[in-house]
Formats: C-alpha cells, sequence, structure tokens
C-alpha cells in the first residue's frame, strides 16, 4: 500500500498566518488506500475546477447580529457590489449558504443558536468574524459577551475594525476566495475540531 506524501503544506500556497505553525494531519485510511490513484487519474485538475468554482460562488448566511450588520449589509448595495465576486446570493437558509459572517458582538445567550446555525451548513462552510466584537468580544469585555466566537466555531478570517468598512469585509471575502481556490482546507480540518 502506497503511502501519500502530503503535496503541499500551507507555506506553499504563500500564506503567512499563525496556522502555518500548527501541523498537518496524517493522511487518513481512505487517502492512503487510494496511494497514488489520484494522480494518475488527474483528479487534481477536476479538484482545482471545483476550487475555482467553490470560491467564485460563496454563498452566505443570512444572519446579522449587531452594528456591523449594517455593515456587512452595505456590501450588497450597487455602492460595493459583491455580486462582483459571486458572493451577494445571501440565503435565508443554512443549508444553503456556506459562509458564516458573524457580524456583531456575540451574547452567551446567542452562542448556542450561533453554532445550531454552524451546525445545520453543509461542509464545505467557512466562517468570517466580522470585527472587534466577533474576533475578541471587542469593548465588551464583560460576563454577557462571548469573548471571540472562534471559542464556539472555528474562524476562516478575522476581519478587524469597529466597525469594518463594507470595503475591510468585501477584502476579507476576497482573501477567503484566495484560499478557497489555492486548495487551503477550511479552519475546521485544519484546526481539527469538529465541524
Ligand atoms: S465591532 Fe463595533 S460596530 Fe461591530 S458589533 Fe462591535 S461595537 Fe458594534
Amino acid at each position: 500500500m502506497a503511502e501519500v506524501e502530503r503535496k503541499k503544506r500551507l507555506a506553499d500556497y504563500g500564506l503567512h498566518s499563525e496556522r502555518l505553525l500548527m501541523r498537518r494531519k496524517e493522511p487518513g485510511v481512505f487517502e492512503r488506500e487510494l496511494g497514488d490513484l489520484e494522480d494518475k487519474l488527474m483528479l487534481t485538475t477536476v479538484e482545482k475546477a471545483v476550487a475555482w468554482a467553490q470560491g467564485h460562488s460563496i454563498w452566505p448566511d443570512t444572519f446579522g447580529l449587531a452594528c456591523c450588520a449594517m455593515e456587512m449589509i452595505a456590501i450588497v448595495s450597487s455602492r460595493y457590489d459583491v455580486a462582483r465576486f459571486g458572493a451577494e446570493v445571501f440565503r435565508s437558509s443554512p443549508r444553503q449558504a456556506d459562509l458564516l459572517i458573524v457580524s456583531g458582538r456575540v451574547a452567551h445567550k446567542m452562542a448556542k443558536p450561533l453554532r445550531q446555525i454552524y451546525d445545520q451548513m453543509l461542509e464545505p462552510k467557512w466562517v468570517i468574524a466580522m470585527g472587534a466584537c466577533a474576533s475578541s468580544g471587542g469593548m465588551f469585555a464583560n460576563y454577557a459577551i462571548l469573548q471571540g466566537v472562534d471559542k464556539i466555531v472555528p474562524v476562516d478570517v478575522h476581519v478587524p475594525g469597529c466597525p469594518p468598512r463594507p470595503e475591510a469585509l468585501l477584502e476579507g471575502i476576497v482573501r477567503l476566495q484566495e484560499k478557497v481556490i489555492a486548495g487551503v482546507p477550511p479552519a475546521y480540518e485544519i484546526r481539527d475540531v469538529a465541524s
């Protein structure tokens, strides 16, 4: 049985984040059984095409929490036009969405519904923590607010600001696109946590 080597590490994709410090998982049993079949059948090329399509058709869930949500709503307007990046289709059901934009502070009461929404999204799925509050609790260092949404869901991209302007969120979406197209696995795979 041929042992499959991981062909690329994250650094090979040109990314320079703290995640590069994390060791990647070993190949699974299925991957080991497949051996180099993937290369022989040129499935890699198909994967690249799928990744390209996924990157250009990210559908966010319709989900807003606080002031940051106003900036998120603005990205579909003609001024910012997120449709240029194929991400304007905000879905009303998490089962039809693959991106969760956490736009605002997360109260502890809201943590469970947020996680439920995330769980109902199909894989692969991604999370953007928008703004200081979603990323770290922001100015709300108190008992009522979750001090960073990455405590309950794996975050792919953090967008800084209070609030981040719509352009900043667009930048976050473009960064996410780059990762998806480059074949970088979603955060739940990299961090090896329950998706
Ligand atoms: S980061 Fe600022 S704008 Fe966004 S939810 Fe927190 S306080 Fe509101």
